[in-house]
């Protein structure tokens, strides 16, 4: 047994992988992950196999016990549970189905809002009480706006690119000269692309989008679209599905191809650096051998908090995080702008060489020559360090002391012999010596860090209560999960 995942510095949650050959259990969402617990102590509790997606068990009850029978009513009863969960069509009828729909006058283009899903004149009167909307051809290529966003704080809510954000990727993309965007739940990505290949000014990209919400599957063709989970690498559509992606990794001369993901902010690090590291051998595998490639890995843009930043560089070490804020339309704390809103703590995080991604002068990013990268208006280079050091955006300060910077906030701590928050829990006056000053990125309390949330001890316990509903205002667009959360994703 591997033992690499989401490590343990306290007690929680680690996720393993199985061994070559042996299988886990599967549950709607497709293979399960193996999870154990993990004391204080390093003590390690019994295993079990849990929803590789869902963080809550609301959204997916799968739950077995490594070591567990099972018996043959609850295979058929799992059985049961994964078909119900299917899509109603394959993506061959939806996509008869779109044409069919986008061949209609507009006034019988009928989209219902209740059940998501473009409604056929032959099914109107089964939608007949439910809200329906009529479908223009403009807003038939903008399933982002039609769709309301799946809502679900843990697992799978779903947070849209700003225009600004999302019109910087790409253009940053073009410029890097990449043709062909593998858009990994980046839905509004690939519609931009879809966009702007109809305004017919530049050169045309070509786009394919993985994603675990199939009502997208109403719109795109086969070619354009897999149901697939990103945290398993698994493939609602089977072989079919990854043939698809296989292809579109194919680069011809003048063909790029670059992914783009951005999951759920609650998701588990090392299972999503695993899938990503999957798709890249696809990739790899299908590049004509050039001699020295065969080491190269797919030019990745993986967009997470700056917080996962020691997370992410131990999972895929060829990654660096850029200063750029990226920012999303319908979460209402990471807004860009000068609005007294808190400023977005997602990043980039990227292979491509950091000095060609340029980012806008405009919005105040420099140069900074020597670390020869684009940095933030704030994030002043330190001589002693010999880097730009912020994190978050703000001007850091250096500490000869701790001989590193450090937060704007902080000041150094004789008792401590660090730096902290001036009302840390101070080791002179008998506290555990940690300052939180970001608090538990699990459940938003001031009073802890993440890997002492006592949320996160209990096994995929479903949250409510004041620190449940004050986590999900506070920690992101997917608040993460009181357990099974990525180690070291504790704010810096
Ligand atoms: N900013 C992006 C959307 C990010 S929200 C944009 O504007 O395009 C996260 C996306 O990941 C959603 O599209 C969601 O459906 C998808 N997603 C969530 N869990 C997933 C999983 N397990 N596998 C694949 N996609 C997932
Ligand atoms: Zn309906
Ligand atoms: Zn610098
Ligand atoms: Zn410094
Ligand atoms: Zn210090």
């Amino acid at each position: 047994m591997e033992r690499t995942e989401e490590k343990s510095d306290g007690t929680g949650l680690e996720v393993l992988f199985p061994e070559e050959g042996k299988t886990a259990p599967c549950c709607a969402h497709g293979p399960t992950l193996l999870f154990e617990k993990v004391g204080s102590g390093g003590a390690r509790g019994r295993r079990f196999y849990a929803c590789s997606a869902c963080r809550d068990r609301k959204d997916c009850s799968f739950f077995q016990w490594e070591d567990e029978k099972v018996s043959e009513a609850s295979v058929l009863a799992r059985e049961a549970e994964i078909q119900s969960k299917r899509p109603r069509f394959t993506q061959e009828e939806y996509r008869i189905r779109f044409l069919t729909f986008a061949a209609l006058p507009l006034d019988e283009r009928k989209f219902c809002e209740e059940c998501q899903v473009l409604v056929l004149p032959a099914e109107h009167s089964a939608h007949s009480a439910h809200r329906t909307r009529t479908v223009s051809a403009a807003q038939l290529r903008r399933p982002s706006l039609l769709l309301s966003p799946l809502g679900n704080k843990k697992s799978n809510a779903q947070y849209l690119f700003s225009e600004r954000s999302a019109c910087f990727l790409l253009d940053a993309l073009a410029s890097l000269g990449y043709r062909k965007v593998l858009c990994v739940g980046t839905p509004r990505l690939q519609e931009l692309i879809k966009q702007r290949n109809l305004q017919q000014n530049q050169e045309p990209m070509q786009s394919l989008l993985l994603d675990i919400d199939y009502r997208y599957a109403q719109f795109y063709a086969q070619d354009q679209f897999c149901h697939y989970n990103m945290f398993n690498h698994h493939f609602f559509g089977g072989q079919a599905s990854r043939t698809v992606l296989e292809n579109f990794l194919e680069e011809v001369p003048g063909q790029k191809v670059v992914m783009v993901a951005d999951p759920p902010f609650g998701g588990l690090v090392r299972p999503l650096a695993n899938s990503f590291s999957l798709i890249s051998q696809m990739w790899r595998r299908r590049r004509r051998q050039e001699p020295g490639d065969s080491e190269a890995d797919l030019p990745l843009v993986w967009i997470f908090p700056y917080f996962f930043e020691p997370r992410i560089l131990e999972c895929l070490p060829s990654l660096a995080m850029l200063d750029y804020q990226v920012d999303y339309d319908n979460h209402p704390l990471y807004k860009h702008g000068k609005t007294g809103r808190r400023q977005s703590p997602v990043r980039i995080f990227t292979n491509i060489p950091a000095q060609d991604v340029v980012l806008p002068a405009e919005e105040g990013y420099r140069f900074c020559s020597l670390c020869q990268r684009y940095v933030s208006s704030l994030n002043k280079h330190c001589s002693a360090c010999n880097l730009c050091p912020s994190k978050d955006g703000r001007q850091w300060k250096h500490c000869s002391a701790c001989s590193r910077c450090v937060k704007p906030s902080w000041r150094h701590c004789l008792a401590c012999s660090r730096c902290a928050l001036p009302d840390h829990p101070c080791r002179s006056a008998g506290g555990r010596g940690g300052a939180a000053e970001d608090g538990c990125f699990s459940c938003g309390s001031l009073q802890h860090k993440q890997n002492a949330c006592p949320l996160r001890a209990r096994p995929r316990s479903s949250s409510s209560g004041p620190r449940a509903r004050r986590r999900s205002q506070k920690a992101s667009r997917h608040a993460a999960p009181p357990v099974a959360q990525s180690r070291g994703a504790r704010p810096l």
